[in-house]
């Protein structure tokens, strides 16, 4: 303990003294976080350990307590924590876009997305999903998108409900998009190891397959759609998808801080060689860690095979084309 003081008495003199040099210490690059999710803390309030999916273990139907808990691991030196009420959380994204001079596209609770944004209007871009016809209809979902605050679609899910992208129930909510110009956000591909047993009965790993967009593309040739998750682990499809539709973008979200570090790399180092650098966007997929945002930092900033220009792509240059936003306005 005494050292960890000492330590902060330290570090505080060596900040003091660095800003002293310098009056007006610069700016870290702007960057851009397509994927956030803006929720009501308690609904899963669990420590995680980044990067947990190394060895997947068999389990037991029989096992009791098969849960969320079950799924993070939370055995590593230092988890991290989850925030732990919503002013906490609030309080720490709105620092740590300060801190890391960012701008985050988020969805979700809609009171808490109100609050991010009245917060921090500049660094929040609200964005409303649909992934079923249940959830909401299509005129409440078109006033939604025409009030103004909402400028994206996203997170939409049909995967988690047994729904190919392509099925037809969704149809009409992408015509709206379309029509409005308004960028979207599919989730394709890993939708968390076990999930189908733990919490979401109607996931199906084969509903996550790039390929299954092709009959919704061919139906709204004007829609701008990204690919959260990139499609992981169907590089061939994603690949072969981008290839064929010039619109479509991915995000890195989610298995940039679950998957094993070297299965990350190899799969975003396929993206880049493949030849589209220029289309992958930086995304968490955060949730409730507040330290998540640095941690999935980290894996872009330690890619060694990437140029700067090409982590600068990734980090915002993608972002600001593919939102079509003004880069002038980012400093
Ligand atoms: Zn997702």
């Amino acid at each position: 303990m005494k050292h960890t003081l000492l330590l902060l008495v330290y570090l505080n003199g060596l900040t003091i003294n660095l800003l002293a040099q310098s009056p007006s210490p610069k700016r870290p690059l702007p960057i851009i976080d397509v994927h956030v999710h803006a929720m009501k803390v308690g609904t899963m309030s669990v420590e995680m350990c980044p990067w947990f999916l190394r060895d997947m273990p068999g389990g037991d139907p029989n096992q009791p307590n098969q849960s969320m808990r079950s799924f993070l691991n939370a055995e590593c030196v230092d988890p991290l924590q989850p925030a732990k009420s919503d002013a906490e959380m609030q309080a720490a994204v709105l620092a740590t876009m300060e801190r890391l001079n960012m701008t985050i596209v988020a969805s979700g609770d809609a009171q808490i997305l109100h609050s991010w944004k009245k917060a921090a209007p500049n660094r929040v871009i609200p964005s409303i999903g649909v992934s079923s016809p249940n959830e909401m209809s299509v005129k409440a979902f078109t006033d939604s998108l025409s009030s103004g605050f909402y400028q994206v679609m996203g997170e939409v899910a049909p995967q988690y409900q047994g729904l190919s992208p392509s099925d037809m129930s969704l149809d009409a909510y992408f015509a709206v998009a379309e029509k409005q110009n308004v960028p979207v956000g599919i989730h394709m591909g890993t939708g968390g190891n076990g999930m189908a047993n733990l919490t979401q009965a109607k996931y199906r790993a084969s509903l996550g397959r790039p390929f299954l967009l092709e009959d919704m593309l061919s139906r709204h040739p004007k829609l701008k759609i990204w690919v959260m998750h990139a499609g992981y682990p169907m590089a061939d499809e994603m690949i072969g998808l981008m290839g064929s539709n010039a619109y479509v973008y991915v995000d890195l979200a989610g298995f940039i801080w679950s998957y094993p570090q070297a299965e990350i790399h190899a799969y975003l180092k396929r993206l880049v060689q493949a030849g589209f650098g220029k289309r992958i966007m930086y995304g968490t997929d955060f949730m409730i860690w507040p330290k998540l945002f640095e941690t999935s930092l980290s894996v872009i900033e330690n890619a060694d095979y990437l140029s700067f220009d090409q982590k600068r792509d990734i980090l915002f240059n993608n972002a600001v084309r593919f939102f079509r936003l003004d880069a002038s306005k980012f400093k």
